[in-house]
């Protein structure tokens, strides 16, 4: 049996002919950058997130670069975020000229823990001592929401902005409410594989506050003003382009199918591997995007072997914590700083799901799996 981590050609056999479509109208409009596929897309977005203001953008990385930019954040600030995440975030963080500083994870959740959050901004490390604390980057990872409420209550108790990473929780509620309006702006990513993904590189941001909005805009494109070739501020090329909106609009209605059938996937697994394995805990009122199923084990790379060799796919989100990564190697943290994230590296490692996986094919990962274990 061939299983596949991510299974993206059984999404396109079901909307194939539609893009098609999609696509052969973009080749007779012409407008192959920010055409009409862009507004349309934007407006959807903003529908189905519950947020005021959608804006599309090049990537996931870019969406949150645009958000800190368009707060002014930048040279002799700090961002909070956690280790435990895609390098894009803080990435995005030191692209704008702030420094990351991070925050330990929850052990259950792997999202940021808000009481290391609260020490961390009361006694920030000695490189942060002078610099200007601005924001949060929460990320909603493997498609689960941290406590908004509480870290909102965090963020505005200390003055700063929230921002939601949810590159990987499109579709992911908190309460009643769904990722991407759950702090004062959200970056997504729309890289294939996410859980909302085009055939290409995409992203947006999205926010209930139009001044921020009209920012991020003007800096989308080159920091326009009144029209295009006045400029008012030094912006960046963040648009996207007609054909990636065209392949997410096809995708759109699909999502709500794809993640019911990725949570009834995941109870399926997390009842048949609980007895031998670490399963992903889903915190009460939170519904997951599930963009990954996460299981910890100990002897972890003797157990991926063993699943390589049995035809089972699958992957280490994350295997090096972002504070040790060479990347940030100036901000002089150590191995035994966040212990939760070192702990979680070592022994997570993700399994096969998407919406379109059939019973045997679980079946069979999970035999595998069970007899990994000896
Ligand atoms: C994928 C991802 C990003 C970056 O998105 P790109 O579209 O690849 O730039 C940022 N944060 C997280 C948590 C991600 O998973």
């Amino acid at each position: 049996m061939k299983i596949q981590f991510n299974d993206l050609s059984r999404q396109q056999e079901a909307i194939r002919q539609r893009v098609e479509e999609r696509f052969k109208t973009v080749l007779d409009h012409g407008r192959y950058v920010m055409g009409p596929e862009i507004i349309e897309l934007e407006e959807k977005l903003a529908d189905c997130t519950g947020a005021r203001h959608c804006l599309a953008c090049g990537s996931g990385t870019l969406a949150i670069e645009l958000a800190l930019r368009a707060r002014g954040i930048g040279h002799g600030d700090v961002v909070f975020t956690t280790p435990f995440t895609f390098i894009a975030t803080a990435g995005a963080i030191a692209l704008t000229g702030a420094k990351p500083v991070f925050v330990d994870i929850e052990a259950d959740t792997f999202n940021i823990d808000p009481d290391q959050l609260t020490k961390v901004i009361e006694q920030p490390p000695a490189f942060a001592k002078d610099l200007r604390p601005r924001a949060i980057i929460a990320v909603d990872l493997f498609g689960q929401t941290p406590d908004y409420s509480r870290l909102q209550s965090i963020a505005q108790k200390h003055d700063l902005l929230l921002l939601e990473d949810a590159a990987q929780s499109f579709g992911a509620r908190f309460g009643d409410k769904l990722a991407g309006n759950l702090a004062d702006v959200a970056a997504t990513s729309f890289f294939p594989a996410k859980p909302l993904g085009c055939y290409g590189d995409g992203g947006a941001v999205f926010t209930n506050d139009e001044q921020l909005y009209l920012i991020m805009k003007s800096i989308r494109n080159h920091g326009e003003g009144s029209h295009r070739y006045e400029n008012i501020r030094v912006g960046t090329n963040g648009r996207i382009d007609s054909m990636q909106a065209a392949v997410l609009l096809e995708k759109l209605p699909l999502l709500d199918k794809e993640r019911e059938a990725k949570q009834k996937l995941a109870e399926k697994y997390s009842a048949e591997l609980a007895s031998k394995y670490t399963t992903p805990v889903v915190r009460e009122g939170n519904t997951s995007a599930w963009a990954q199923y996460s299981l910890l084990t100990e002897n972890r790379d003797q157990i991926l072997e063993k699943l390589q060799s049995a035809g089972v796919p699958t992957a280490v989100y994350y295997p090096i914590p972002l504070h040790l990564q060479g990347a940030f190697a100036d901000l002089g943290y150590r191995t035994g700083d966040f212990p939760v994230s070192e702990q979680t590296a070592a022994n997570i490692f993700s399994i096969p799901m998407h919406g379109y996986m059939t019973e045997s094919e679980s079946d069979f990962v999970i035999e595998k799996l069970l007899a990994a274990k000896g």
